[in-house]
């Protein structure tokens, strides 16, 4: 079992404090949920997590089995077992996609366990059919063209083939029609197990319909303000965050 433990994050952009103070701890074999409203900060815990430059960490630790990430570049924080799919994924000319796959797996193993070619060609044949995904997408340069959903779906690709030990998946479910949300969510559900744990950041209900969480939280002004279980993500949908902040008290 791995560990995930986000503490008392505070992150700054530009100079200003986005995040004041973010905890959050979580485990392999589970599915955890983030919501919040929009600013409230959840693509910038992302993209600090993951070590993304324009991020600044000005107090905190986030640590994976007692590893301070922090510490860590952002290769070798993927390589530790981290894995971000963001919201916006970016088109990259000259490089393929299966390219790109097949060298994030490599960076990941030891020079004399790198996939073989056959190996990693039926790996990424049966991932695409459970994500529905046309075969020439595999060949075409990374994201270049690809619509939306087939951007989004491709992030799945990605996790499915990385098989990274903890995924943080944010708004992956903006923008998708009801069957590439169907897809997207089979394929991280099929990632469900007891080496694997996600972060799952929605703005939406609607997606936990397919994933079931086992803990959601609720980011509102750059901290973790409450956790609960899926009836929370329920609650939010019936009553928005107002009650939240009325309940506690929040000044916001
Ligand atoms: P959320 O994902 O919860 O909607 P974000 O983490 O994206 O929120 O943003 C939180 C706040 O930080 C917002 O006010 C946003 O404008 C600001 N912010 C985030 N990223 C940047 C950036 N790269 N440059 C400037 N401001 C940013
Ligand atoms: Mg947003
Ligand atoms: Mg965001």
């Amino acid at each position: 079992m791995s560990e995930l433990v986000i503490k008392n994050l505070h992150v700054s952009v530009e100079d200003t404090e986005i995040l004041k103070g973010a905890n959050l701890t979580m485990n392999t074999g589970e599915i955890h949920a983030v919501m919040g409203p929009n600013g409230a900060g959840k693509s910038t815990l992302a993209a600090a997590v993951m070590g993304h430059p324009a991020y600044k960490v000005t107090q905190g630790e986030v640590l994976l089995d007692g590893e301070n990430l922090l510490e860590l570049d952002v290769d070798e924080r993927a390589r530790a077992g981290m894995f971000l799919g963001v919201q916006y994924p970016s088109e990259i000319q000259g490089i393929t996609n299966a390219e790109f796959i097949r060298t994030a797996i490599n960076a990941r193993r030891a020079k004399d366990e790198q996939i073989n070619i056959m190996e990693f060609i039926n790996k990424l044949d049966e991932k695409m059919e459970v994500l529905e995904m046309d075969q020439d997408m595999a060949e075409r340069f990374l994201n270049e063209g690809f619509s939306g959903g087939e951007k989004k779906r491709n992030e799945i690709l990605q996790l499915l083939m990385i098989e990274p030990t903890f995924a943080i998946l944010d708004e992956i479910d903006s923008g998708l029609d009801i069957d590439a949300l169907r897809v997207v969510a089979e394929g991280i559900n099929a990632m469900r197990g007891e080496n694997f744990g996600a972060l799952i950041i929605t703005h939406y209900q609607r997606l936990l319909n397919y994933i079931e969480p086992d803990f959601v939280h609720i980011i509102i002004d750059g901290k973790v303000v409450k956790t609960g279980d899926k009836e929370l993500a329920k609650r939010l949908e019936a009553e928005g965050y107002k009650g939240i902040v009325e309940e506690l008290g929040l000044d916001v």
